[in-house]
């Protein structure tokens, strides 16, 4: 019989744990590090189109996913002197997003994980490939664990500052490309005065655009599913 193959997932957000999931369904032996001491919550809108909505069905996870389109919603342009013109919204472009959080994406997955060994506030610290294969070094924040192991797979799932990809291929720099520009997304508690409750909004300005999104249910910093003990 031949050997379980094992893997490292780094990084619990919407690419491990998918990772995680596809890998184990695979008949892999998934071990996944976080470097936060537990699952982050919450998260910003995000628009889930046809690409996105057939991974969740193919990894199982469309019952646990919770769409937060509004009914009936309207987007309107406020000009300057405080005109409304009616537009198409984020959520009315062709391909028929459905609206989600973040969050709601990572409860779904973390639902489906399965027989997948989570070890919070652990970050890989050295990765040395050994031919078919790789020694990872990680240590764990809280108790200073240090641990090697080998694995058949490492997969860097850590974000746009990616651990392993420095580890493995060199500095951020050599990879980032900035745009220079900005984006600050945050939830307002009650919807902004004067609109009705599922309409959307945007502003433009010389610089600075500024859009509102309505989106249904609880907030996203709330957890739609209790995490694992
Ligand atoms: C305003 C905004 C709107 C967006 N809209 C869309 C959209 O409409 N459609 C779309 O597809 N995408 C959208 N995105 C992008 C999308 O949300 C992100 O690309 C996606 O969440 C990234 O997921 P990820 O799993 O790759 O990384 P992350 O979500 O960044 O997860 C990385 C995980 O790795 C952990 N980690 C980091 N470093 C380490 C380490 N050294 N060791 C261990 N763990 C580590 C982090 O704590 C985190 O849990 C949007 C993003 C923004 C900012």
């Amino acid at each position: 019989m031949s050997r379980q193959r094992s893997a490292l997932v780094v990084g619990l957000g919407v690419a491990g744990m998918a990772s995680a999931i596809g890998l184990r369904r695979a008949g892999w032996q998934v071990t996944l590090i976080e470097r936060a001491p537990q699952r982050r919550l919450g998260g910003y809108f995000i628009g889930l189109f046809g690409t996105g909505l057939s991974a969740a069905k193919r990894l199982g996870v469309m019952a646990d996913l919770h769409t937060r389109t509004p009914k009936n919603a309207k987007t309107w342009d406020v000009t300057r002197a405080g005109d409304r013109h009616r537009i198409n919204g984020f959520l009315e472009q062709p391909g028929d997003p459905q609206g989600v959080l973040r969050g709601d994406i990572e409860a779904a997955l973390f639902e489906n994980l399965g027989d997948v060994e989570v070890r919070y506030g652990t970050v890989p610290t050295a990765i040395v490939d050994v031919g078919g294969g790789a020694i990872v070094t990680t240590q764990n924040s809280q108790t200073g664990e240090v641990r090697d192991e080998r694995f058949d797979l490492v997969v860097g799932a850590d974000g746009v500052r990616s651990t392993v990809r420095r580890l493995v291929f060199g500095p951020h720099e050599r990879y980032l490309k900035p745009l220079h520009a900005m984006i600050c997304a945050f939830q307002l508690d009650k919807q902004v005065p004067y609109f009705p409750v599922n309409d959307g909004h945007r502003a433009r300005r010389a610089g600075p655009l500024v859009v509102g999104v309505s989106v249904r249910g609880p907030p996203a910093d709330r957890p739609l599913f209790l995490p694992h003990p």
